[in-house]
């Protein structure tokens, strides 16, 4: 009884450990992310469609090849090696951001400095490919299979995801976006220090407290393993690729989103040709693949406030506050703070629904989610409507829309990851999270060509239309949104008793 009691309220030493080794990384990856398409417009001079698209065919490829270095883990590499080598990549990436952005100016001029880039966030893109997947995965085997602490740890682990991203967002918004493209320069700087920051923690802490319950060290190569000598010859032609598809992608030709088709259907094909799967796995899966889908309307208009919500801060918000004007990226930092804030909160109010035996199912959570997602742009919607060209918009909108889409945030993807986790048959654990990883891929790939539509007063170019809807205001740009997220709600909510 008294080891329960004990099991019951601490946690293994370890979870702190991937805790720290997050935080870091996520400061670098938001950190990043929050000045990133204000770099690429005001320091690389790149239009506001060109940087959207750009931003979202990054974000897309960090999604997409955790695919690859999930494989290479389970069976050349293990977690360990995983994630000190895709920390010291993304570290590489970040100084060889920032010595692009030392000499920075359009392409014309700048060449030289334009490839740096595509060469940093490639790196960055391999780099996340190996982190990612192997951390969140070393979080469970901290923990016996039923030990019921598991899906606190993974709440802990997600205030370690948004704490990382408070942090770094905070910082390089004051020194990377300070209104002189000299100082974008700081703010990557500063995101490559803390990643190194991060492996350099995970490297010092990894024997002494990365083991399971009976003190069996995890994460290590796997037994039987050649070929890891192989994996690292084979990194320059990974990277090559990558930046193949970058380049090709962000110069009209779109390969990314065939990829991810082709990609969804190679992973449909691998799970259902399977002949030991039972009936009620099959259903399981059915439901992993069809919430899949409905996520990817969610994460599309959410990953909208590094692109255009930040360009709406920037140009049409009035951010002076008590004297004091704020820099447009920091606003995205609203997101971090609700989600620490709100974590607990919100594990309280499902908690409390529970005892009533009125705790919603997981399918029904996740159609409320889109229901504050669409609610938060609408809300932006009234604060546009009828705008007169040259005023600018209070920055209460924007906190009101961001305080919505965080509440979305809880209810969507905590409760996303564990009900795929749930669902799971063991065989297929990480193919299936590969599909929650490649409906974020697609989101954020669809994020960026969205963004790419935000309407430009001065652009003389006719206005884009989708599905003959005319986007000539912010107005209109923020409705499409409004009405994508609430038909994915609707939907979902009707759906769910049948999922
Ligand atoms: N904010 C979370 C993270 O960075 C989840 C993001 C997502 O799934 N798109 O891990």
């Amino acid at each position: 009884p008294l080891e329960q009691s004990a099991e019951s309220t601490s946690h293994p030493r370890g979870l702190y450990l991937l805790f720290a080794t997050e935080m870091w990384e996520r400061f670098s990856y938001y950190g990043m992310r929050a000045v990133l398409v204000l770099f690429l417009t005001k320091a690389m001079m790149m239009d506001k469609a060109f940087a959207s698209k750009f931003y979202g065919g990054y974000t897309s490829l960090v999604y997409l090849t955790p695919l690859i270095g999930g494989f290479i883990s389970d069976r050349y590499w293990g977690n360990r090696r995983s994630i000190l080598t895709g920390g010291l990549l993304m570290a590489l990436g970040q100084f060889t951001l920032f010595f692009s952005a030392s000499n920075y100016g359009p392409e014309s001029t700048h060449a030289f400095s334009h490839w740096m880039l595509y060469l940093g966030l490639g790196v960055m893109i391999v780099g996340n490919g190996f982190f990612k997947p192997n951390i969140s995965s070393m979080v469970g085997s901290l923990y016996s299979p039923a030990d019921k602490r598991k899906d606190a740890a993974y709440t802990i682990f997600y205030m370690g995801i948004n704490l990382g991203s408070f942090i770094g967002n905070t910082i390089t918004s004051l020194i990377g976006d300070t209104g002189n493209p000299a100082d974008f320069r700081w703010a990557f700087l500063a995101c490559g220090i803390a990643m190194l920051l991060g492996t350099v923690v995970f490297n010092w802490g990894k024997d002494k407290y990365l083991h399971t319950p009976e003190g069996v060290q995890v994460g290590e190569t796997p037994a039987i393993s050649g070929g890891i000598m192989g994996v690292y010859a084979l990194l320059p032609v990974l990277l090559a690729i990558i930046l193949g598809i970058l380049w090709l992608d962000s110069n009209k030709l779109s390969v990314i989103a065939p990829l991810l088709g082709i990609a969804v259907i190679g992973i449909a094909f691998m799970i259902f040709s399977d002949k030991s799967l039972s009936g009620a796995d099959i259903k399981g899966i059915m439901v992993i693949f069809i919430v899949s889908f409905f996520v990817v309307f969610f994460w599309a208009a959410f990953e909208q406030a590094p692109a255009s919500l930040t360009f709406f801060a920037d140009e049409q918000m009035n951010r002076t506050i008590f004297g004091f004007t704020l820099p447009a990226s920091i606003f995205q930092n609203l997101n971090a703070i609700f989600v620490v804030v709100g974590a607990p909160l919100m594990a309280m109010v499902w908690t409390a629904l529970g005892r009533r035996g009125a705790e919603p199912p997981s399918p029904l959570k996740m159609a409320i989610g889109l229901a504050f997602l669409a609610a938060g742009y609408l809300v932006m919607c009234f604060g546009v409507h009828d705008l007169q060209p040259g005023v600018k918009v209070s920055m209460f909108f924007l906190v009101a829309l961001y305080f919505l889409h965080s509440v979305g945030e809880l209810c969507l993807s905590p409760i996303g990851l564990s009900l795929v986790n749930k669902l799971a048959p063991a065989k297929f654990a990480s193919l299936l999270m590969a599909v929650w990883f490649l409906a974020n891929a697609a989101a954020n790939y669809l994020a960026g060509y969205m963004s790419s539509l935000y309407p430009d007063p001065k652009s003389t170019a006719p206005a884009p239309v989708i599905l003959g809807y005319h986007i000539t205001s912010l107005y209109d740009f923020f409705m499409v949104f409004v009405v994508s997220a609430a038909a994915a709600a609707l939907i979902l909510f009707l759906i769910s008793g049948k999922l």
